[in-house]
């Protein structure tokens, strides 16, 4: 009897709207564990290299893993992948919330999707029943509408609903997968590849009690072990008293806030954005599933703007992305924005940094008046913001152009605008400088996905006596935050392995190792005492080390090569101001650490993982290891 996890996964074809239910074996969970990892199984084993990412070829995989649902703080979360319309390659994007653990409840670890419906649909899993109900009355409804349409008709007010919004639908390549209006799988496009498939939703609903662990008493230990260590370590009763948002003056102190599309990385209006600001409009904390740091912020507004708590409130990447990186210290405004992408379903980071691009563009004379109804939308113009982020919603005029992506802009605008264009692989850039942080660096260069922030921990926080986090990884020396030497690769290839495990494993990086609560050897006790299996720390590395190398050759599968382990042209320009003036990042260093990487990765200087990499990995099964 499978122990975390049900056993079962959701096979559905839209063409048809049939579905089939698999039982893989111990063994298939126990290699993949879930995440990207068991998503880049099936699309690796089942998706045409080279298909077209909206086309109904396209298999969109939401995965669970073996952890999630279980009742630790952070155990919430899952992934959603695809091939990414916005990068041509592998899709991995995680939310939190309450969706995961109400799907594992109710009877399904993945589900993995074909095909395109003849009409708008939305799945309904109820206790492991599966429906596939007609969404005519759906299409076209912003999330919260869509939230509680779904519960109205399903009869079930307390089920768990992962939708589109009107964004996903009209096919936006910065669309999002949302669940409860303020969780989502935001990166890579996924919102459009639901949409270009005529999914509405997925709504679920199941028991807690479906789920058995191996020792519940143990579980039950880890529980208040856990939940007392997060009121006592300091980092997490940071997150718990300010949130994410805390990040936007730390940052601005350091030198490295993105401002101004990475002009800067300082901002004058740091103070308005960050938590001084937002206190004074913070309603409550929100969390997600049974987590007991509740670092997220939820917000209300009745002026200037009506901005309503249902839909959360800005995190840092939001406060950063819709404000300085937009030159814009208006939090009303930024507020307002957030709740916009939250309900039309865009990114906040891809929206942003889209509205950062046009600006540069308007104030370099690339775009004019003509080419935006009359209007010039500059650094800092708050209602301009706005008004872009409805537009590109809408594909309205200059927001149909913009609505494809910054780097999809650049090449339709011309005239010089590809110069102020920031991407890596075609995604956006998150908000954080690698200019102060180069492992961070390595990691936009190196993600599978483009440019991430959650793949890899911050070096800054590894300096000094910092260096006590990693050192169960074998690092023993603290971190020099700008150095890109031996050192530094070597403490981004385990770093990103440590963190990438947290993806794996469906856990929150805000609750565990390497900074946070949960140690690495109680990670290790929830997993056995979960699932029952006897594993270690070594097993589960090599696990996530698996579902890299497996991103990776579905990349190389699509073309991608060392020319696109890359950063952008402003990363190599110094910081022009502020604590970490002068700071750049040297394009050979850069490229001699990643060729590095490459060697202490087991790739061959192609930046293709070798056969017997393959072979070691257990992925013998793969045509690229015959
Ligand atoms: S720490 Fe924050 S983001 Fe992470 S699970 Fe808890 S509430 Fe959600």
């Amino acid at each position: 009897m499978p122990y975390g996890y049900n056993g079962k996964i959701l096979h559905v074809n839209l063409n048809d709207l049939s579905y089939e239910i698999e039982e893989p074996s111990e063994n298939f969970y126990r290699t993949y564990f879930g995440g990207g990892g068991l998503a880049a199984h099936y699309l690796l084993k089942d998706l045409k290299p080279g298909t077209d990412p909206l086309s109904p070829e396209n298999i969109l995989v939401f995965a669970l893993s073996v952890l999630t649902g279980a009742p630790l703080s952070g155990f919430s979360r899952y992934t959603v992948s695809a091939r990414s319309p916005l990068t041509g390659g592998f899709a991995e994007t995680e939310a939190g919330g309450f969706f995961g653990p109400e799907l594992k409840f109710s009877g399904y670890d993945a589900i993995v999707i074909k095909g395109k419906a003849p009409r708008p649909v939305y799945l309904w899993i109820n206790n492991g029943n599966v429906e596939i109900r007609d969404a005519s009355a759906i299409w076209g409804l912003e999330n919260a509408e869509t939230l509680d349409k779904i519960r109205e008709q399903v009869g079930e007010p307390r089920a768990r609903v992962a939708s589109i919004g009107p964004a996903g639908e009209r096919l936006v390549l910065v669309s999002t997968v949302s669940n409860e209006l303020s969780h989502a799988n935001g990166r890579t496009g996924m919102g459009a590849v639901m949409g270009s498939k005529n999914l509405k939703a997925i709504a679920c609903r199941g028991d807690a009690k479906n789920i058995s662990f191996a020792d519940p008493e143990k579980v039950k230990e880890l529980v208040s072990w856990h939940n007392k260590r997060i009121r006592e370590h300091q980092p997490n009763i940071n997150f718990s008293k300010f949130g994410t948002p805390m990040f936007v003056v730390a940052l601005n102190n350091a030198g490295i806030l993105p401002t101004r599309n990475f002009r800067e990385g300082t901002f004058e209006g740091a103070e308005k954005i960050g938590v001084p600001g937002l206190e004074k409009i913070l309603k409550r904390a929100g969390s997600c599933y049974r987590c007991a740091v509740a670092c997220k912020r939820v917000v209300e507004l009745d002026t200037p703007y009506r901005v309503h708590p249902r839909y959360g409130g800005p995190e840092y990447e939001a406060l950063a992305s819709l404000g300085s990186f937009c030159g814009i210290d208006d939090l009303a405004a930024v507020a307002k924005a957030n709740e916009m992408c939250n309900r039309y379903g865009l990114d906040v980071i891809g929206t942003g940094a889209i509205i950062a691009f046009a600006m540069e563009c308007f104030e370099q004379g690339i775009l004019k008046e003509s080419d935006a109804d009359g209007r010039k939308v500059l650094f800092g113009d708050a209602e301009g913001m706005l008004w872009l982020v409805d537009k590109i919603n809408k594909r309205e005029g200059i927001g149909d152009i913009l609505a494809q992506g910054v780097q999809r802009a650049a090449e339709k605008i011309g005239n010089g605008a590809d110069q102020f264009a920031f991407t890596i692989k075609g995604q956006e850039i998150p908000m954080h400088d690698p200019r102060g942080k180069t492992g961070v660096g390595l990691s936009y260069a190196l993600s599978p996905t483009g440019a991430d922030h959650i793949e890899t921990p911050h070096d800054v926080a590894f300096t000094g006596d910092g260096v006590n986090y990693i050192k169960p990884l074998g690092l023993l020396e603290p971190i020099d935050p700008v150095a890109l030497d031996a050192a530094k690769v070597r403490f981004f290839r385990l770093g990103q392995l440590s963190w990438s495990m947290n993806n794996t494993l469906g856990i929150c990086n805000f609750v565990a190792a390497p900074l946070l609560a949960l140690k690495y050897e109680k990670i290790i006790e929830a997993v056995r005492a979960i699932t029952g299996w006897e594993t270690n720390l070594w097993e589960i590395m090599r696990a996530t080390d698996r579902s890299q190398v497996m991103m990776r050759v579905f990349n190389n599968r699509e073309g991608f090569g060392p020319q696109d382990d890359r950063l952008f042209r402003r990363l190599h320009e110094p910081l022009p101001s502020g604590p970490s003036k002068g700071n750049r990042i040297d394009e050979e260093e850069l490229r001699n650490a990643i060729r590095l990487y490459y060697q202490m990765s087991g790739w061959d200087e192609n930046g293709i993982p070798t056969k017997a990499k393959l072979l070691d990995l257990n992925l013998e099964w793969l045509p690229e290891a015959k």
